[in-house]
């Protein structure tokens, strides 16, 4: 077993011994322990509630307060903080619905100029770190930070922490990282556990994480393709794992394929800097 201290980042081996429960140097309780913490290397970043936290950090009065970050009466939640969510408000939520939720929430306008640039700073702490980053939108991107343990004396999660901490300290903005071994599963791993969450799916659980999974975990799986599966019966990845490759591909197409592979953990796409940008406009988490 490998142990990073999030705080201090201090990085021991633990052996068989179980995990501490504080770090050994530092004495925090932010301890994250996992038999591939050394190895693993694709990371996916992925800041919490973006523009909701850069309008707090300029605007200290709303720290304690629900708010949310839209357009108008008329408008959408672009997106809210994690108080507006326990009320139940929800990215793309017509505001009224958000405000009968949560009448006394602060809504603001989104100052995008303002996100771009807190963005760019990001980014500029991602490249000190890997040359191979791709960026999904304003506030996440994946990371490849495979062989770069050498170049800066200390494995991917290591960095990956400091990183987050950094940005915390420098910016004034949480994040959530999934570190695993694929692209697809670093994005699932840094969701599991905002916000400033720290997760690792290995390489040695990989089925046993999915198996029990919707389908809608997939990336790129949305309601249509949903309702094109269930037709089929299928639910969860176990349920596609029973499908022969050639069928799934006679069934669904060239999205057959990559069910099959997905649902085994298998993704070989390499983080790419030449992907463009899906969204700029919209932040989910
Ligand atoms: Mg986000």
């Amino acid at each position: 077993m490998f142990s990073l201290c999030r705080v201090c980042l201090s990085f021991f081996e633990t052996g068989a011994a179980p995990a501490p429960k504080r770090c050994p140097a530092c004495r925090s309780p932010r301890i994250l322990t996992h038999p591939e913490l050394k190895t693993l290397s694709i990371a996916h970043m992925d800041c919490d509630a973006f523009y909701a936290s850069v309008e707090k950090r300029d605007h200290p009065e709303y720290r304690d307060l629900p708010l949310i970050v839209g357009g108008g009466t008329r408008g959408v939640v672009s997106t809210c903080c994690y108080i507006a969510r326990i009320k139940g408000v929800r990215s793309a939520m017509p505001m009224f619905q958000a405000l009968k939720l949560c009448p006394e929430a602060v809504v603001v306008k989104p100052r995008m100029a303002e996100y771009v640039a807190v963005s760019r700073e990001i980014r500029a702490m991602m490249e000190a770190l890997t040359p191979s980053i791709e960026p999904l939108s304003l506030d996440e991107a994946l990371l490849d930070l495979t062989g770069t343990a050498r170049l800066h004396g200390a494995p991917p999660a290591v960095l990956l922490a400091g990183l987050v901490r950094d940005m915390e300290a420098k910016l004034g903005i949480t994040g959530s990282i999934g570190l695993s071994h694929n692209k697809f599963l670093a994005k699932i791993a840094s969701d599991l556990d905002k916000p400033r969450g720290f997760s690792v799916i290995g390489v040695a659980e990989t089925e046993a994480f999915l198996l029990p999974k919707s389908v809608s975990i997939i990336w790129g799986v949305g309601a249509a393709t949903r309702a094109q599966l269930e037709k089929a019966g299928i639910r969860t990845i176990a349920d596609l794992r029973r499908w022969d490759r050639v069928d799934l591909s006679v069934r669904f197409g060239s999205m057959g394929d990559r069910l099959w592979h997905l649902s085994r953990g298998l993704d070989t796409r390499r983080v790419s800097r030449d992907e463009p940008v899906k969204s700029i406009s919209v932040d989910c988490h």
